[in-house]
């Protein structure tokens, strides 16, 4: 695949389509962080940051990306399988009813091999988890180590619906604090996050509620509830804002998606994806035993003709592994190169986080005796600064905690 190449503008680009032209002109991950300042009621929700190309460009390009995710993904697998590896990456995919979070999982998670996923959906707590913190059952579900974790709704709902609805009685700043203390727990058990709020406009998501009134084959993706979730539109807008702009944190920061455009949404939401799986610096595991050894072991249980056979194809083999592994070089290279570049083509913009750990790890749910799921070593050392800029890009580079 070609690799990236500057354009006349001088800025770093990466995508092309068919044609060669380039399609992302500036890092997505720049454009839809959530800083201090993030201001929802201002998102052009049919806005598509970043990306030059059209709706056709963005479905190639998302293919394009896809081989890349799938490889790195099997690189996270075969380091956890064989290679003691405890790295996982845990994609969160907010939305209300309609922003597509549902085609995110099909289109993106999609594009990866199924046994490597690990996904849950979030729906109104069951008997038995409301019995528990509601943490409880967020941990239970964190992915394993060489998973790709992808959460359909999230423990971010707690301070969402259950805030709107006045479903429980909450200091929601305590809650804000309690969730950043849990995912820093999580990134220091070696899990990358991925947080992505996907918004539609309220008349994009009238359009979309009224599509699956008319079409009896969409029919069953409507709940009248669905309704009275968007008579409470701004109370959920006011909800989201506070929430973005409380838990966007440096390890484990939001970005905040405009979604009237399906293929926006997924081009960009793929570009994530795969500078989170890129920031791992993933390679094959080495295996504990000896190749030539267990050829000759092998060798010794195969006919002479066969040998011959599997001589030939050796050199084929070697030749193959060759390319495949300078072209994914090539492929993380560009992803790398389009997350270390801002919209003014510089490097990437600094970002004031607030002080947004407090110190102690000391999670409620942890005093239920729930150990985390993620991981058992600590990976990143890169959460070490205190100030903002180059938090989010050492985390890009993969600083934190290459095993
Ligand atoms: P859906 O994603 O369309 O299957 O809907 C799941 C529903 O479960 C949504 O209406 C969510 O708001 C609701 N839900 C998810 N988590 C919670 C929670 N912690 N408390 C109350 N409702 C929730
Ligand atoms: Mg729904």
């Amino acid at each position: 695949m070609a690799t990236s190449k500057n354009s006349s503008n001088g800025k770093k680009n990466s995508g092309k389509d068919g044609s060669g032209a380039t399609i992302w002109a500036t890092d997505p991950g720049d454009l839809l962080l959530v800083g201090p300042t993030f201001d929802l009621s201002s998102l052009d929700r049919a806005a598509t940051p970043g990306w030059t190309g059209d709706d056709d460009a963005a479905d190639a390009f998302r293919l394009q990306r896809g081989e890349l995710l799938s490889e790195m993904q099997e690189r996270l697998f075969a380091q956890a399988r064989a290679g003691g590896g405890t790295r996982s990456v845990l994609l969160v995919v907010q939305g209300l009813d309609t922003a597509g979070k549902g085609g995110i999982i099909r289109h993106v998670a999609g594009l990866m091999d199924p046994q490597g996923l690990a996904l849950r959906s979030f729906g109104a707590p069951t008997a038995e988890e409301l019995r528990h913190h509601y943490l409880w059952r967020v941990r239970r579900s964190l992915p394993t180590p060489g998973k790709v974790g992808i959460f359909d709704r999230s423990h971010y709902e707690d301070v969402l619906v259950v805030r709107v609805n006045h479903l429980a009685d909450v200091d929601w700043d305590k809650r804000f604090d309690e969730i950043n203390r849990f995912e820093k727990q999580v990134v220091d058990g070696g899990t990358v996050i991925v947080k992505v709020a996907l918004m539609v406009s309220r008349e994009e998501q009238g359009l979309r509620l009224m599509e699956r009134l008319d079409r009896p084959n969409k029919n069953w993706k409507f709940n009248p509830g669905d309704v009275d979730t968007r008579s409470k539109w701004d109370d959920y807008q006011a909800a989201y804002q506070v929430m973005l702009v409380n838990t966007s944190t440096h390890y484990a920061p939001w970005h905040v998606i405009p979604a009237d455009n399906k293929w926006y949404a997924r081009v960009a939401v793929t570009e994530l994806l795969a500078q989170a799986l890129a920031s791992l610096e993933l390679t094959w595991p080495t295996v504990p035993w000896q190749v030539e050894d267990q050829k000759r072991r092998l060798a010794a249980t195969m006919d002479p003709a066969t040998l011959v056979k599997a001589a030939e194809s050796a050199a084929t083999e070697a030749e193959e592994v060759h390319e495949e592994t300078a072209a994914h070089a090539d492929d993380v290279r560009e992803v790398n190169e389009l997350a270390a570049v801002d919209a003014n083509g510089g490097a990437s913009p600094e970002v004031a986080w607030g002080d947004d750990v407090a110190q102690e790890d000391t999670v409620a749910a942890t005093a239920e005796g729930d150990q985390p799921a993620s991981g058992g070593q600590p990976a990143p050392a890169a959460e070490a600064q205190s100030g903002g800029k180059g938090k989010k890009k050492d985390r890009k580079k993969g600083k934190s905690g290459k095993k």
